[in-house]
């Protein structure tokens, strides 16, 4: 018998686990710990509340979790309840698939003005991630300023711009609802360094844009390459160009006319946030493009702003005693490979980067080194005690352990506490969870 651990239950956890499941068959037990006592990690508090179809992959992993051999541990946080050296101790093999839940940081000063924030931090309020629900961002101004051309930029710029109506059937958390409700944002900016064959930003998301009841998206003719440069593109970024074009021949102009503008602006790198206490105005810097890098001109100006959310990507938290790649912010591997026993697949492996999907194939992949390592020996002989050992570790320290079934129960309260319309009602924070449970 093999004993994995798992570390981390978003979809790189579980497409690992069902890897796991059907290489390894009965010779294995499968333990998915995750620090939150709900599963799915960005499944839950990334994914946009208004996108319930992706979110519903979910019940994929449920298949998963349902296994006899597979079994959810959660509220344990590994690296702090135990350390990398105790579950190597006792799981042959130990994957962390904790995913990157920082902020990249913009590096710029002004950083820490009120008001200005990660988009984890800002994703984590609207979805209710406990760490992030009390996060309360003043939307009492005009002006938001979002940084990046990707599509974590369109989730924020939608959000920031939906009535109440068009967050029906979302799971967007109440607090959200009710800020969202009361908000004066009339102009959103969406600034990259880069022009508009650099963005990131998948045609559906993109043409979310164009649907929107109170908001129009504007972009400027002017700031296009010439349309026959389009050729080159790949048909998916394609796609998306054309629609910047669609955007931009309407001139930002709606019929009626729409209170919310979200202005897309090319090639300007942001310098500095200004501001007495609050952020009151971005400083950007007029950017070239050399061989598709930007590189700043020297040309200077400011916006006021009154609201910053930075989507610019996300580092892994770093593990005692887990090796860690400072430049790319994941652990240091080689194709999945830590040290002998010890593993990283999805975001935690890779960088943020890819849809879900991406991390199917990565969990394969994964397993498939983790069975040659069984039988080269790079791992010992199957010797450890797996769950066993780490319930009596749990026990002696008195670690709250959240099962499965327990969160089915919390789910069960979650649906129950559902707005009209609404899949759920969200807990925010962890002890109301855990009480949920029962
Ligand atoms: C805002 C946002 C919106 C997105 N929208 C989409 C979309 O619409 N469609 C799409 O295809 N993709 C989307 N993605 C990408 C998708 O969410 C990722 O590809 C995917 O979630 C990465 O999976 P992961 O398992 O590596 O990490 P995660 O999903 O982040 O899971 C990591 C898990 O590890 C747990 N964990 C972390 N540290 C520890 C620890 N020390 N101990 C125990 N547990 C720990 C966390 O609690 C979490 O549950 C979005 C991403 C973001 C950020």
């Amino acid at each position: 018998m093999r004993h994995i651990a798992i570390v981390g239950s978003g979809p790189a956890g579980y497409y690992t686990a069902e890897a796991a499941q059907k290489t390894f068959g009965d010779e294995v037990r499968v333990d998915i710990f995750d620090r939150m006592p709900v599963p799915f990690g960005l499944i839950r508090s990334g994914v946009a509340p208004d996108h319930q179809s992706i979110k519903a992959v979910s019940r994929r992993y449920e298949k998963v979790a349902l296994a006899d051999n597979v079994r959810f541990v959660g509220n344990v946080a590994v690296g702090t309840d135990l350390s990398i050296d105790e579950m190597r101790a006792l799981y042959d093999a130990v994957v962390l698939a904790t995913g990157a839940p920082r902020d990249r940081a913009l590096g710029v000063p002004g950083e820490d003005l009120e008001n200005v924030y990660g988009s984890a931090e800002f994703v984590g309020w609207y979805n209710g991630h406990p760490q992030f629900a009390r996060l309360d961002p003043d939307l009492s101004g005009k002006t938001a300023a979002i940084i990046g051309m990707g599509n974590v930029a369109l989730d924020v710029a939608r959000i920031l711009s939906k009535t109440p109506d068009e967050f029906a059937g979302s799971d967007i958390v109440a607090h959200a609802l009710k800020a969202l409700e009361a908000s004066n944002i009339e102009r959103i900016l969406i600034l990259g360094r880069r022009g508009a064959h650099h963005i990131a930003m998948t045609p559906k998301e993109l043409g979310e844009l164009a649907e929107l009841e109170r908001a129009t998206p504007v972009v400027r003719t002017s700031d296009l390459p010439a349309a026959a440069e389009d050729a080159a593109l790949d048909p998916g970024q394609r796609k998306s160009v054309t629609l910047l074009r669609s955007f931009a021949a309407q001139d930002g102009e709606a019929s009626p006319p729409k209170p919310i503008r979200i202005e897309f602006v090319f090639q300007t790198i942001s310098k500095a946030l200004h501001g007495q206490g609050k952020v009151q105005s971005i400083e950007l810097e007029r950017t070239r493009l050399v061989g598709g890098r930007s590189v700043g001109t020297g040309e200077t100006f400011r916006m006021p702003v009154d609201l910053v959310v930075s989507c610019i990507g996300y580092r892994t938290t770093r593990i005692d005693g887990v090796p860690f790649d400072d430049m790319a912010g994941r652990f240091a591997n080689e194709d999945g490979r830590i040290l002998p026993g010890l593993y990283a697949v999805g975001w935690a492996r890779r960088g943020p980067s890819g849809t879900i999907g991406t991390n199917r194939p990565d969990g394969y992949a994964l397993i498939e080194r983790v069975a040659q390592d069984f039988a080269t020996g790079m791992v010992g002989p199957a010797t450890r005690q797996g769950r066993a050992g780490f319930d009596a570790l749990a026990a002696d320290r008195a670690l709250d352990i959240v099962t499965f079934s327990d969160w089915k129960r919390i789910e069960e309260a979650e649906t129950a506490a559902a707005r009209d319309g609404s899949p759920r009602e969200k807990f925010v924070d962890i002890e109301a969870m855990i009480k949920a449970r029962g």
